[in-house]
């Protein structure tokens, strides 16, 4: 089985859409969205009969307010400043608790527990391209790698329980600790640049982290008619680090024709743009094989 990942470096390289389109001319795949501080393949797959699990992670602490004392120990020991004095009991600000245990351990009471964290969803999905494996995390907690690492977990998983070839994943975007989980041990990334100087800067810094975890990587330039020059100097660079082209997309206002009415690309169109990305996607596999 493979592992596809389709990341960007950074937001806005329309990732998601060929990501999305990908799913729809490939098959034989478990989708994974692996974005999971901000999902938004799902609303282009529209996945549904989804299995809700949640996702625990840590802990956090509570204060019991019929059992504190209120000396206020807890206030001054706190070094992440989360719990606020609050009348008759101290409160736990649970966007700054970073779960150390250090008030559960002193406070003098025995009043605040320790209970697991609720980080988030993830769901075991049916999407009209294939089974998807996708999640969101509550907004301000910090767990997106372990997350991360889970779903690639449970979309292979999900792909060997049904015999199926690859997990073709949408990858976060940056260089950060939920792209970091993302890439390892992948078959190949695919990274969508665009002919920008911010864009080249992202490659390269994203190439170099692909370099670092020894995955295999190749580059689609979104958008390439809209700076030719810079286009080239992506291509100069990409020969000069051997990295395969797999495809010059041209920038097409089809991609959001189809996307205002919840399709993808290559449902939307047969000809232009959709032939381009088949033959993009007859790349990479030709790449991996
Ligand atoms: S240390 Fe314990 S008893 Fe004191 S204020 Fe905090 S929770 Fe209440
Ligand atoms: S567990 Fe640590 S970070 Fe959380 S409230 Fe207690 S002392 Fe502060």
């Amino acid at each position: 089985m493979h592992e596809i990942l389709i990341i960007s470096g950074k937001g806005g390289t329309g990732k998601t859409s060929i990501t999305a389109a990908f799913a729809h001319i490939a098959g034989n795949h478990v989708i994974c969205d692996l974005d999971v501080d901000a999902p938004d393949l799902h609303l282009l797959l529209k996945p549904e009969h989804s299995r809700v699990h949640e996702f625990i992670s840590g802990n956090e602490a509570a204060i019991n307010p019929d059992t504190c004392e209120n000396c206020l120990d807890c206030v001054d020991r706190c070094r992440f400043d989360a719990i606020d004095e609050n009348g008759r009991a101290p409160k736990v600000n649970p966007l700054k608790c970073e779960g150390c245990r250090v008030c559960v351990t002193f406070c003098p009471a025995g009043a605040i527990d320790y209970p697991e964290k609720n980080c988030g969803q993830w769901y075991l999905s049916e999407s009209r391209f294939g089974p998807m494996v996708h999640a969101q995390l509550r907004p301000g907690e910090e767990n997106s790698g372990k997350l991360v690492t889970l779903l690639r977990q449970k979309a292979k998983e999900k792909a060997t329980e049904l015999g199926l070839d690859r997990v073709l994943a949408d990858g976060p975007p940056g260089i950060g600790c939920p792209v970091i989980s993302a890439l390892g041990g992948n078959d190949l990334a695919v990274i969508v640049t665009e002919p920008t100087p911010s864009g080249s800067h992202d490659l390269e810094r994203v190439i170099g982290l692909c370099r670092h975890f020894r995955t295999p990587a190749g580059v689609i330039i979104n958008k390439f008619d809209l700076n030719l020059d810079q286009t080239r100097r992506i291509e100069l660079w990409c020969s000069e680090n051997d990295l395969p082209v797999f495809a010059r997309l041209p920038h097409d206002e089809a991609f959001t024709r189809a996307m205002v009415i919840g399709q993808v690309i290559t449902e939307y169109q047969s000809d232009g743009l959709t032939k381009t990305i088949q033959q993009a996607w007859k790349n990479i596999i030709n790449h991996l094989e």
